[in-house]
C-alpha cells in the first residue's frame, strides 16, 4: 500500500488524503467502518488501551476482519498512535524497561494489521541533559525492534518520530531533535509526522507567511521532508510558543485557517496523510472538523 502512496505525484489535482483518529472500541476493524462512514481516506488508532501498561492480544478473526475492511474500503495509509505511558527517553531502569516492552509489542501488533505507521512521541528526559535523553530514546527504539528487523522492512513499515510542543522536559520539540534522534535510528526504516499544533506550540509559526516558509526550510533541512511521512493536523488552543500541548477545532483556534490552508496545500506536504486529532466533545465535532479542513484545500 506504501508503495502506491509514496507513488502519487504532487500534481494539484491529487487532493490531500484526511482522515480522524477513530475508536477500537468492539474490535480494531470498527475503526475501519467508522472513518470510511465519516468520509477518511486515511485515518489512525490506538492498537490497545493508551492509557495502560497491558495490552489484550489480538485475536486472529479481528486482524483477518480489520485487514478484509482495508481492502474493501481502499482506506491508505494505516496509522498508529503508540501508547502515551511508553518513555522511551526515560532514565528511570523500570520505566524504561517497561516503555521498551510495551514499544516492542506496538511494531508486533502494527505488523500483524499491515499497518503502515506507527507515530511514537520521543518522550521525556526527566532531568537528564537533552543529549543524553535522545541516545536514550534511541537506544531504546533500538531494543525494542530487536529481532523485529527483517519484518519491518519486509512489510514497508515505519517508526514516525513525533515532534512535541516541547512541554515539561519532552524531547522532540525542535525539529533538530527529531533529526538527532532519526541519526541514531538511521539502521531503521523510520521518518516523521508533523503534529501542527505542537509545533506552534513549539515556536514555529504557522500564522506568518515568512515564518512557514523558513520553517519548512528548517524542515527539509535537518528532517528532511521526504522524511515527513504523516502530518498530524491540529489547531491548537495554546499559544503560540507556550510549550503547552492543547488541541483545537480547525479554524477556530490560535493558528487559524490561513495557517493551516498554507500548510495543506503546500505543494511538499500535500502529498502527505493528514490526520485530525480535534477534540470530540460534540458527537458533530469530527464531521464538522473534516468539513473545515476539507474547505482549506485548493482543488
Ligand atoms: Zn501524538
Ligand atoms: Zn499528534
Amino acid at each position: 500500500m506504501n508503495s502506491r502512496f509514496a507513488g502519487r505525484s504532487n500534481d494539484r489535482k491529487n487532493l490531500p488524503r484526511l482522515g480522524l483518529h477513530t475508536g477500537i472500541g468492539g474490535g480494531i476493524q470498527n475503526s475501519i467502518r467508522d472513518a470510511h462512514e465519516k468520509g477518511c481516506t486515511t485515518w489512525q488508532i490506538f492498537s490497545r488501551n493508551p492509557r495502560g501498561w497491558t495490552a489484550r492480544p489480538l485475536t486472529e478473526e479481528e486482524v483477518n476482519h480489520f485487514r478484509r475492511m482495508r481492502e474493501e474500503t481502499g482506506l491508505d495509509p494505516s496509522i498508529i498512535h503508540s501508547c502515551y505511558l511508553i518513555n522511551l527517553a526515560s532514565p528511570s531502569a523500570e520505566i524504561r524497561e517497561k516503555s521498551i516492552s510495551a514499544f516492542h509489542d506496538e511494531i508486533e501488533r502494527g505488523l500483524m494489521i499491515g499497518a503502515d505507521y506507527l507515530v511514537v512521541h520521543p518522550g521525556s528526559g526527566r532531568g537528564v541533559p537533552t543529549e543524553e535523553a535522545i541516545s536514550n530514546c534511541a537506544s531504546a527504539i533500538h531494543e525494542a525492534a530487536d529481532g523485529l528487523e527483517d519484518r519491518i522492512r519486509k512489510a514497508g513499515f515505519h517508526i514516525l518520530i513525533e515532534n512535541t510542543a516541547g512541554q515539561g522536559e519532552q524531547i522532540g520539540r525542535t525539529f533538530e531533535q527529531v533529526r538527532d534522534i532519526l541519526a541514531l535510528c538511521e539502521d531503521l526504516p523510520m521518518g516523521m509526522c508533523l503534529d501542527t499544533a505542537h509545533s506552534f506550540a513549539a515556536g514555529y509559526d504557522w500564522r506568518d507567511q515568512a515564518a512557514t516558509k523558513a520553517a519548512l526550510r528548517l524542515l527539509d533541512r535537518t528532517v528532511g521532508i521526504d522524511r515527513v511521512k504523516a502530518v498530524h493536523f491540529n489547531d491548537s488552543k495554546a499559544a503560540f510558543n507556550s510549550r503547552v500541548d492543547r488541541h483545537w477545532h480547525i479554524g477556530k483556534g490560535e493558528i487559524g485557517g490561513e495557517g493551516l490552508a498554507r500548510l495543506i496545500n503546500h505543494t511538499k506536504l500535500r502529498r502527505l496523510p493528514f490526520i485530525l486529532e480535534t477534540p470530540q466533545e460534540d458527537k458533530n465535532d469530527d464531521l464538522d472538523n473534516l468539513k473545515a479542513a476539507r474547505a482549506l484545500i485548493e482543488v
